[in-house]
This record gives structure tokens, sequence and C-alpha cells, in this order.
């Protein structure tokens, strides 16, 4: 059973405890390791990014918090098995994990090649799944945890990259799955669902300024915005959440498509932006 938090003060207080976040060493992952960080927790940063990384953590502990940085590649079970060993020995314990690294491949249907889509999957889903699987075991040791999936609002409609779309839609189903079973063991699991959000990933994506015209909020979103919802999923503060998903997106998934036909028909005025 997952208890409800024994107090309602600073529940997003993460003192003691130990969060892994993959793909931690750029973007919406070095956000959300350095708000984690603030938090209280120990964090490990674990990429493929080595040299961002051990800088990131260096500078996380010159700031006086506790950070390390471990290589992985998800996509490898052989990583995954050492991480979570470092994890044991640096802590005893493992509190949050966030299963952050993705990669995008932007091609069509008819273009995506079978290297293309297998690298995709192994990463975005596979890399999900063993995150997840790795993890779990060392939560339960220590009476629980929260594993936060970042999927994306694509994986509510038909995006132009189905590897990508697939991917995100499973992490999805994933997520659902991971959480009714391993609810017994004190572990919650739910997925954030991001839009827009300006990272590496896409700085020079052509695109950037279709989508900000069509988000009802006129904007992207901040690798802080994300970080914020991963915090409070992440801790006590959603003690009694598992098993969803959360959207994160301006609006785009609310509505942007009707708002967009509300605007261009004058059934809406175009102030406020999205027009
Ligand atoms: P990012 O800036 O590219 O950061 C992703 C990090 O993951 C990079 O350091 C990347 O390294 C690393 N990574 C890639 N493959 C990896 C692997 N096999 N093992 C470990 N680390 C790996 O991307 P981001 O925008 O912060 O995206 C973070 C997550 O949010 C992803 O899951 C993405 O799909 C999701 N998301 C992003 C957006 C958006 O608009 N940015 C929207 C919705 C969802 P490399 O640089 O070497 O690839």
């Amino acid at each position: 059973m997952i208890a409800p938090p024994a107090t309602a003060a600073a529940m997003t207080d993460l003192s003691g405890r130990l969060a892994i976040i993959t793909g931690g060493s750029r973007g919406q992952g070095e956000a959300e390791a350095r708000l984690l960080a603030r938090a209280g927790a120990a964090v490990l940063i674990a990429d493929v990014l080595d040299s961002e990384g051990t800088a990131l953590a260096d500078a996380l502990a010159a700031d006086g918090h506790e950070a390390r940085f471990a290589h992985l590649d998800v996509a490898s079970p052989e990583d995954w098995a050492a991480v979570i060993d470092e994890a044991r020995g640096w802590k005893g314990r493992l509190d949050v994990l966030v299963n952050n690294a993705g990669i995008i491949n932007r091609k069509s249907t008819s273009d995506t090649t079978l290297d293309g889509w297998n690298r995709l999957i192994g990463i975005n889903l596979t890399g999900t799944f063993l995150g997840i699987q790795s993890a779990a075991p060392l939560m339960r040791a220590g009476g629980g945890g929260s594993i936060v999936n970042i999927a994306s609002n694509s994986a509510f409609s038909g995006h132009y990259d189905p590897a990508y779309t697939a991917s995100k839609w499973g992490v999805r189903g994933l997520t659902r799955s991971a959480a009714m079973e391993y609810v017994t063991w004190g572990i919650r699991v739910n997925s954030v669902c991001p839009g827009l959000i300006v990272t590496g990933l896409n700085a020079n994506a052509s695109h950037l300024q279709p989508m900000i015209g069509l988000t009802p909020m006129a904007r992207s979103g901040t690798p802080d915005e994300v970080a914020q919802l991963v915090l409070f999923l992440a801790s006590d503060a959603s003690s009694f959440i598992t098993g969803e998903d959360f959207t994160i997106d301006g609006g785009f998934t609310a509505g942007a498509a009707y708002r967009r036909v509300a605007v261009e028909s004058g059934l809406l005025p175009t102030a406020g932006g999205g027009g």
C-alpha cells in the first residue's frame, strides 16, 4: 500500500532521496536534474553524453548538491545493471527514476528505414521498459518510489514521425501497465507529455514557428516548466496519483485545432495568442 504522507508540509522536499535522470546531461533532463537537486535529492545523471553530464554533476556538486554522472545508453541492459549498482553502492536506495532520454527521427512512414525505426523504438520505448524493470527492485527494497516517464503530446494523435509517435503512445501504455503491477511494491508510475519545448532536440527544426502558431498560449514551453511537473510527480505532493499521463503543452492537446477553426470563423478573437 502507498500510505498518505505523514505531513502536509513541504511535500516536494526530496531530502534523503536518490533520483536517477536519464538523458540528464542537457535539455529537459538537465533542468530536471537541477530542480530535483535543489529540492534536496541526490541526483544520478545518466546519459550517453559523458563530458556534458560530468560537467553538470560537477557544477551541481560545487553548488553544494549531491550529484554524480554515470554513462548510460538506455537501450543497453548491461548499462542499466551498472547504473543500478552505482545507485545501490552510493545511497543503498532508489526513490525516483525519470525516464527522460529520447530521440526523434523526423521521417515519414514511407521514408523510415527499419534501422531508424528499431533505433528509435530501442531508445524511447525499450529504454523506458528497461529502466522501469531495472529500477523497481531497488525501489521496492527501500519501501517504494516514483517513476516518471517522459512521453510527448504526440502520444495523443498522429504526429508526422511514425516511429516517434508509436514510441510515445507505447510509453503511455507501458506507464499504465507498470503502475498496475508495481503499486503493490509502493511504486507510482506516471508519464509527462510535453508539447513544444525548445531544446537541442529541435532547436533548428522547421516546425517550430508553425507549432507556436497553433499553440493556444502562442509560445513554446521551457525545460524548467516541464521540470516543475516532474518534481511534483516525483515527490509526495502527488502521493495519490499513479498510472496517469499529464500533458504540458500550452493548451495544444486541449483543442488547438478547434480553436484555430473558431478564430478563423470569427467565433473567437485572435488576441491572447495562437490565432
Ligand atoms: P535533448 O535536449 O536532445 O536531450 C535528450 C538527452 O538524451 C540528450 O543528452 C541525449 O544525448 C540523450 N540520449 C539520447 N539517446 C540516449 C540513450 N540511448 N541513452 C541515454 N541518453 C540518451 O532532448 P529533450 O528535448 O530534452 O527531450 C527529453 C525528452 O522529452 C525526450 O524523451 C523527448 O522525446 C521528450 N520530448 C521533448 C519535446 C521537445 O519539444 N523538446 C516534446 C515532447 C517530448 P544526444 O544528444 O547524444 O542524443
